[in-house]
């Protein structure tokens, strides 16, 4: 069974309609569903629509979150109670293809375990936030190896996956990237990004740009180490600047008392940021621990699979 889950938060423009398109693809190309809306907490008519869908239709299941807890909740609220043998998370305003989910289902009929729908085109975005998103995915590339170029949640995860991700202990969570962290046998499709079907973007830049500096705070510690770097260039300035001072002083050409200070605050300045730089290294080492990220995820295990063969075996006899 394919678990299609749907995040959505003042989507009551869209709710109806995303059902009827998700529900007819599935029924046509005999794929055997459930769909999960979670309501991230919205103000709007959104949940009515789904207790009332989910009552009209076995195969749609709703959850209500308290309040608005951002999208992330919602996607990890989906992954953990989906029952299927994959699971796919798509948007709610139909930005998504959903037809592309027929494509992702037979890939992973083929045994792909991730497939990930990768932006062709970014569809219409401001120029501000194409600026953004660059700078935002470059140096998530440059830090932590995982190529988000392009990347959307647009995932289908295989339940072996689902299960991996779900045993992330860690609470501040970025699906986009741990999806591609936790690694399995993977692959992409590319999509283009369509208009919103009705209603506006539920992100404020606010948010976006929270959203982002907490997920690079939790992926890279880059902006820690532009301070040891910069501490560093600063020393060598002090060096040269001081060599120069203490020449001007020897030579008789300093001001009295001046050179002493113009030292003392080359000094005192790399070495702060030196040591700043330092200190913010055992903080990120400490954060990387605290997160307890699991060291490796084992995606295969021959014995397992003896043990499986064996039960099957036994099963048979009965
Ligand atoms: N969403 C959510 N909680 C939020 C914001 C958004 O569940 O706090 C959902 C929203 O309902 C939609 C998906 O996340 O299904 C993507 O949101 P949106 O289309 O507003 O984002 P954009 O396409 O502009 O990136
Ligand atoms: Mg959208």
């Amino acid at each position: 069974m394919l678990s299609i889950i749907v995040p959505a938060y003042n989507e009551e423009e869209n709710i109806e309609n995303t059902c009827s398109v998700i529900c007819g693809i599935m029924k046509e190309n005999g794929i055997d569903f459930e769909l999960i809306f979670v309501d991230d907490g919205s103000k709007d008519r959104t949940w009515e629509l789904i207790d009332r869908l989910s009552r009209e239709n076995k195969s749609v299941r709703g959850l209500k979150f308290s309040r608005n807890f951002g999208k992330e909740g919602a996607v990890f609220a989906g992954l953990k109670r989906c029952l299927g043998d994959c699971a796919v998370v798509i948007d709610c305003d139909l930005q998504h293809p959903p037809l592309l989910m027929v494509e992702m289902y037979e890939l992973w009929k083929q045994g792909y375990q991730v497939v990930e729908a990768v932006k062709a085109s970014r569809g219409k975005e401001g120029f501000v936030y194409k600026f953004f998103a660059k700078c935002f995915y470059g140096l998530m590339k440059s830090s932590s190896d995982i190529d988000m170029k392009g990347a959307s949640d647009y995932k289908l995860l295989d339940r072996q996956v689902v299960d991996a991700l779900n045993d992330l202990p860690e609470r501040i969570t970025f699906f986009r990237a741990l999806s591609s962290w936790v690694g399995f046998k993977t692959a992409k499709v590319e999509f283009n990004v369509a208009p919103r079907n009705a209603g506006k973007s539920k992100w404020s830049f606010r948010k976006l740009f929270r959203f982002a500096m907490s997920n690079l705070t939790s992926f890279t510690n880059v902006p820690m180490q532009i301070v040891t770097v910069t501490g560093f260039l600063f020393f060598v300035a002090a060096i040269v600047i001081g060599i120069q001072t203490l020449v001007n002083f020897f030579t008789g050409n300093a001001l009295e008392g001046f050179s002493t200070v113009i030292l003392l605050i080359l000094l005192t300045g790399s070495l702060i940021m030196i040591a700043l730089g330092i200190i913010g290294y055992y903080i990120s080492k400490i954060y990387e621990e605290i997160k307890c990220r699991p060291r490796y995820i084992i995606s295969y295990d021959t014995v397992q699979r003896r043990d499986k063969e064996e039960r099957n075996t036994v099963n048979d006899k009965n």
